[in-house]
């Protein structure tokens, strides 16, 4: 018998939508699993609560629907043009 729960369900989808997302685009995620962990688990509840890929890393407390980012977000090609890696620390140059 399993033990995931929704959240897990959600979160493996979310990880494959996200890694789908890199290998289009050349990049690959974070690879220190802790930070990537971290985020795909808070985007995770965001996608839960709200049915979008709202950003953890840019979003209002509580979360604005109105004026918050959904992931992938408009600038991050220009971040990781100029860091090599997103603001989130999620997305990074291969
Ligand atoms: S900063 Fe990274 S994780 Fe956040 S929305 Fe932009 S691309 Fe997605």
């Amino acid at each position: 018998m399993s033990s995931w729960t929704s959240h897990d369900v959600e979160y493996a989808k979310l990880l494959e939508e996200l890694g789908g997302i890199a290998r289009r685009e050349g990049l690959v995620l974070n690879p220190d699993l802790e930070r990537l962990d971290k985020v795909v688990g808070l985007m995770t509840e965001n996608l839960v609560a709200t049915g979008r890929r709202y950003c953890p890393c840019k979003q209002s407390h509580p979360l604005d629907p109105g004026a918050d980012k959904v992931c992938p977000c408009p600038e991050w090609k220009d971040e990781i043009d100029s860091a090599g890696n997103c603001f989130c620390r999620l997305f990074y140059r291969q």
